[in-house]
């Protein structure tokens, strides 16, 4: 195995990864940091962000105002203290983005634009049109490659952390071109490798994130935390389940059920189709449940109407939605209503990190949507995710780097190097009986089915059940392809692999947890339990499957009440 060693590794170059890699370099020029990524960074998932990204941009609004929505969206789970930092920082990452060439929207005075979004009490969406993400990730992208010290491993899968003495030290990674399995030392890592979606059937995520870094991470030894919160996007286009950004109803689309009634005003009467997205995706699931979806050759569904708006603010505002409707959908939204239905969006939990992006293991940091530190709680707020990769992208930058100035690099045992060889010659030799895609065609089905908005504690351990079975029957699949080069069968499996532990991890944390909170609802606990369960899930990987521990939540202004919108 060849051997390479750098000051800093990043692992991810999505918003969060290429954030902290622009920040490391501007705390020293001698500092020798490598970005890796399993795809060229312009692939990563940040590139799709359509809606905007949340700061305190304007008079009228506050940092507390902000915090408090961030809170309150999140049901009271999220740590206040990591809020209040959070909010603060991110007004600076909206200035520095533009001076680096995203081109923000404007209002016709000039000043930055900000949209109204779900959950939101200010219009705080800093956007780019409908392409937030992709103009926020060529500007950094852009930004990072001025750097002579930020060297980019494109097409690069890394397999696993290496951890001595609870410090870690360096990572494996495939060369995909050639399928050369590689050692790296490093003073400092950090994990920004996005989220685990493409363990649900219907999802709004690209096929890359499969949670690869939270799998890796959690089998290194660091706690994963609250990964029962999955949040689910009220408008995912069927049949694809692609996005329709919520920028939609920021600028004035609203959804209608199969009696053309705007059945928010049931559900969450001042806020309607601007209350947060586990409000919005529950309302819509029991309109299709209790049989008022409309019904269309894939199941009920839920119609989103921007017809009023008009052409000429569609083609401004959301020209990718228009485009994406047509094409993806068969439906011109100038003309009819898109038909949506909820799909799987975002992960709030992930690896366990501080405000200082540390995660329980010394050398390791991890920043965007593979961490939980945690500012969404039980459920996040639309444009908060984007906010968060850059705010918490320059903290994981900065501290990787005041820690590769102080420490040294250290050696790498031969046996470990050969251990996670081995591994990995295992998974591609087997010859089994089993295909990758029937596995996983399974998983999805069964988290789509048992683990979606309503949960119940018997479907919950069913799908446990199953999905213990499927990870067994991962062991005997086959790889057809030996190949050495984008051997893509094989990445699937390792994919795979990661995907199932994950699986795992998220319906045995989401079993004991007996309240309804964010986007964790149970029909058989539906009510919020503070006395129980104001407290974060920590799951830690052991032989027999995850350990649960628990952790307080943080409250600093706010002491939670209840919810409504
Ligand atoms: C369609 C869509 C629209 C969205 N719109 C918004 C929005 O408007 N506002 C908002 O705030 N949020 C939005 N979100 C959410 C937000 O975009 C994401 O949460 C965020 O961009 C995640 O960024 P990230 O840097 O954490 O990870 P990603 O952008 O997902 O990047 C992950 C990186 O990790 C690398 N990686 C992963 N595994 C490996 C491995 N094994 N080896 C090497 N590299 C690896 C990948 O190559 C990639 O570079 C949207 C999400 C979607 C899907």
């Amino acid at each position: 195995m060849e051997k390479c060693n750098h000051d800093i590794i990043i692992v991810g170059a999505g918003l969060a990864g290429l954030r902290a890699a622009v920040a490391a370099a501007e705390v020293g020029n001698k500092l020798d940091i490598a970005v890796f990524s399993k795809h060229h960074p312009l692939r990563s998932h940040s590139v799709c962000a359509q809606g905007g990204t949340a700061a305190v941009m304007h008079e009228k609004d506050s940092f507390d105002l902000h915090a408090f929505d961030t809170v309150k969206g999140a049901d009271y789970l999220a740590d206040q203290d990591a809020v209040e930092f959070f909010v603060r920082r991110a007004p600076k990452e909206i200035v520095l983005t533009e001076h680096w060439g995203c081109p923000w929207s404007r209002t016709p005075d000039g000043k930055m634009n900000q949209r109204p979004f779900g959950g939101h009490t200010q219009p705080r969406a800093c956007f780019a049109a409908d392409m937030t993400g992709f103009h926020e990730m060529h500007a950094i992208y852009g930004k990072a490659t001025t750097y002579s010290n930020i060297k980019f491993y494109d097409e690069w899968f890394v397999t696993s952390l290496i951890v001595e003495n609870n410090t870690a030290i360096g990572l494996t990674a495939i060369e995909m071109t050639t399928g050369k399995l590689h050692a790296f030392t490093a003073k400092a890592i950090v994990m920004a490798t996005g989220g685990h979606e493409r363990i649900y059937e219907f999802t709004t995520f690209s096929h890359t994130t499969t949670g690869d870094g939270m799998a890796i991470a959690y089998r290194a030894g660091v706690p994963l935390e609250d990964m029962e919160f999955v949040q689910f996007h009220p408008t995912g286009l069927i049949p694809s389940g692609v996005l329709i950004t919520e920028g939609a109803r920021g600028e004035g689309g609203y959804l209608i059920n199969a009696n053309g009634e705007r059945f928010m005003k049931r559900y969450a009467p001042e806020r309607m189709e601007l209350a947060p997205r586990d409000v919005i995706s529950r309302a819509e699931q029991t309109e299709i449940l209790e049989g008022r979806g409309l019904q269309g050759p894939y199941g009920p569904y839920i119609a989103l109407n921007l017809t009023h708006l008009g052409e000429e603010k569609i083609n401004e505002r959301l020209p990718l939605i228009r485009d994406v409707a047509i094409k993806l959908g068969g439906v011109d939204p100038v003309k009819e209503p898109i038909p949506i239905r909820p799909a799987a969006h975002y992960s709030m939990g992930g690896i366990r990190i501080n405000v200082k992006t540390e995660t329980p293991i010394a050398g390791l940091y991890a920043a965007g949507e593979c961490s939980c530190i945690s500012v969404h709680g039980a459920n996040r707020l639309g444009t908060n995710s984007t906010a968060d990769c850059l705010v918490f992208g320059v903290v994981a930058g900065e501290e990787a780097a005041r820690r590769a100035l102080s420490t040294s690099l250290r050696e790498v045992s031969k046996e470990k190097l050969l251990a996670e060889e081995n591994r990995i010659a295992e998974i591609l030799n087997r010859e089994g009986s089993e295909r990758i895609s029937v596995i996983r065609d399974q998983m999805r089905r069964i988290m789509n089915e048992k683990v979606w908005i309503y949960r119940r504690g018997d479907q919950l351990e069913s799908a446990l059940k199953e999905i213990r079975e499927l990870r067994k029957r991962f062991k005997d699949i086959k790889i057809e392809d030996k190949g050495k080069s984008f051997n893509t069968g094989f990445f699937s499996a390792l994919q795979l692999d990661f995907m199932l532990e994950l699986a795992e991890v998220t319906v045995a944390s989401a079993i004991p947890r007996t309240e309804s909170r964010g986007a964790h609802s149970r029909l058989d606990y539906p009510k919020r339990d503070d006395q129980n369960w104001l407290k974060h899930t920590l799951a830690y990987c052991t032989k027999d499957g995850p350990r649960l521990e628990y952790i307080p939540v943080t409250v600093t202004k706010w002491p939670p009440v209840a919810r409504k919108y």
